[in-house]
């Protein structure tokens, strides 16, 4: 008895041992050093430039020409020297891609992306908004209006930062494209116009950086410090109906098993049966990365995920942000049924979607869904035109990885950097075909309440903001 009692007490000891030593061990991984980077320019003209892209209101639906004509003609005025030395090309739908020459051929080139499409202002919310959307108002140490966090304020601080390192006289030495897709918010053909114009001249990209991620503040919980979650790939989509029949008539005489019935009980398998997901891919990455930031007694669970990965994934997956982050998401959307309450339905439908995380496919999704369900009374019907892949993932270890995370660290100073996922689809997708590694980041340091401006209400962007923006792209431009 005293030996078993000994033994375990040692078994014990080890254990505290080997959780003590990872969690010591498990600090953030040193980060490039980086002395800050101050481009220089002058952020007042920046912010009347995107001022003035603001007023444009360039809602891709076909209608609005006039509009994109004022913008594409306002970036000629706005940006002297880039119209005179870079080459533009114009492609599809009002995308714009420009060729910045770099002084080297040998060297791959590399992409920078942003859009300048919107989204339209919501029904019923324009009295809501504190400065008219489209007027790109300056106050309070902001520009105001719909596109200045998506995705114009990205697009006017590369632009003003290419002007600023033309007129010092810098010229890099690989070849940088800016490339401006006019139709993200719609499905983004312009970036797939661009990728397919490199392939066919025979370009492969370094990289390309888009949006699809911020420099997050106070949006996770427990941790004070900034994170730059610089994303390595974004998920797929894909639509599912589920379909049952049945002879229908009158609700006095319903058989055993409704159509509706037969749809409910599918929606709440597939609902209580997620797709697998866990600590693994890039969601690993990403709370291995972070998880080094947070205090001790999170800290303990993330250095030891040999032990605590059950835990951790029970945890995770119950709330929506991180579950998202895990895993491939099932979200039922829309259900129909019989139009009357005493007329049993000849026809039951139920639709759902899927956003596909980069470890899983449409066809594992497909299988997965079919398994889950496991009733052939059930059809099962895939929306193929509108669904897609998951992005390829993105390199970490990288050198255009490493570039980013260290011109992040430049100009806003010390915070977290880790590879991330972006959940919604970007251009960056289509820039990926092209490119050997694409990520995602805007340059830009956003709340929680930023966040529920993009795409909302009383948009802005703070001009602190725009300079860092413009800081970090400057840094990250003078590498190349
Ligand atoms: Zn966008």
């Amino acid at each position: 008895m005293r030996k078993i009692l000994m033994g375990a007490g040692a078994g014990l000891a080890l254990l505290t041992g080997v959780i003590g030593y990872n969690t010591w061990q498990f600090t953030p991984q040193a980060s490039q050093s980086a002395a800050p980077y101050v481009l220089g320019a002058d952020i007042d003209a920046a912010a009347q430039s995107l001022s003035k892209a603001v007023q444009f209101k360039t809602i891709a639906n076909g209608s609005h020409q006039e509009e994109f004509d004022g913008f594409l003609a306002l970036l000629k005025s706005e940006f002297p020297l880039i119209a005179n030395k870079l080459t533009l090309e114009p492609l599809a739908n009002n995308t714009q891609l420009y060729t910045w020459h770099g002084t080297d051929p040998s060297l791959a080139p590399v992409l920078l992306a942003a859009h300048s499409d919107v989204v339209p202002i919501s029904f019923g919310s324009l009295d809501r908004w504190s400065y008219t959307p489209f007027s790109g108002e300056i106050a309070d140490g902001y520009v105001w209006g719909r596109g200045t966090l998506d995705d114009k304020g990205a697009l006017i601080a590369i632009m003003a930062t290419v002007e600023h390192l033309l007129a010092t006289g810098f010229t890099p030495k690989r070849t940088v494209y800016l490339s401006f897709g006019g139709d993200e918010e719609i499905g983004g053909d312009g970036a797939l116009a661009v990728a397919n114009h490199l392939i066919a001249q025979g370009v492969t990209l370094d990289w390309a950086l888009d949006e699809g991620s911020f420099v997050l503040q106070d949006v996770i919980p427990g941790l004070d410090v900034p994170v730059a979650s610089i994303n390595l790939a974004e998920k797929g989509y894909v639509t599912v109906k589920l379909v049952a029949r049945s002879p229908g008539g009158h609700s006095a005489l319903p058989p055993r098993v409704t159509a509706v019935g037969r749809i409910a009980r599918a929606v709440d398998a597939l609902q209580t049966t997620p797709v697998p997901g866990g600590l693994s891919d890039v969601s690993g990455a990403f709370f291995d990365n972070l998880g080094r930031h947070f205090s001790l007694e999170k800290r303990v669970l993330f250095a030891n995920t040999w032990l605590f990965s059950p835990l951790l994934n029970v945890v995770l997956s119950d709330a929506a942000t991180t579950n998202a982050m895990l895993r491939t998401t099932t979200a039922p959307t829309m259900l129909a049924g019989s139009n009357k309450e005493n007329v049993l339905a000849a026809e039951a439908s139920a639709v759902i979607n899927f956003r596909i995380h980069p470890r899983d496919t449409i066809d594992s999704v497909i299988a997965h869904v079919t398994e889950t369900i496991d009733d052939p009374e059930v059809e099962i019907v895939v929306d193929r035109q509108f669904s897609s892949n998951p992005s390829p993932v993105a390199d970490e270890a990288s050198a255009g990885y490493t570039q980013i995370q260290t011109a992040i660290t430049q100009a806003f100073g010390p915070l977290a950097t880790v590879p991330g996922l972006t959940i919604a689809a970007t251009d960056a997708r289509h820039y990926a075909l092209a490119a050997k590694n694409a990520f995602r980041i805007n340059p830009f340091k956003v709340t929680n309440d930023d966040i529920a401006r993009f795409h909302g209400i009383d948009e802005r962007l703070s001009i602190e903001n725009l300079e860092a923006g413009m800081n970090f792209y400057g840094a990250l431009l003078s590498k190349q």
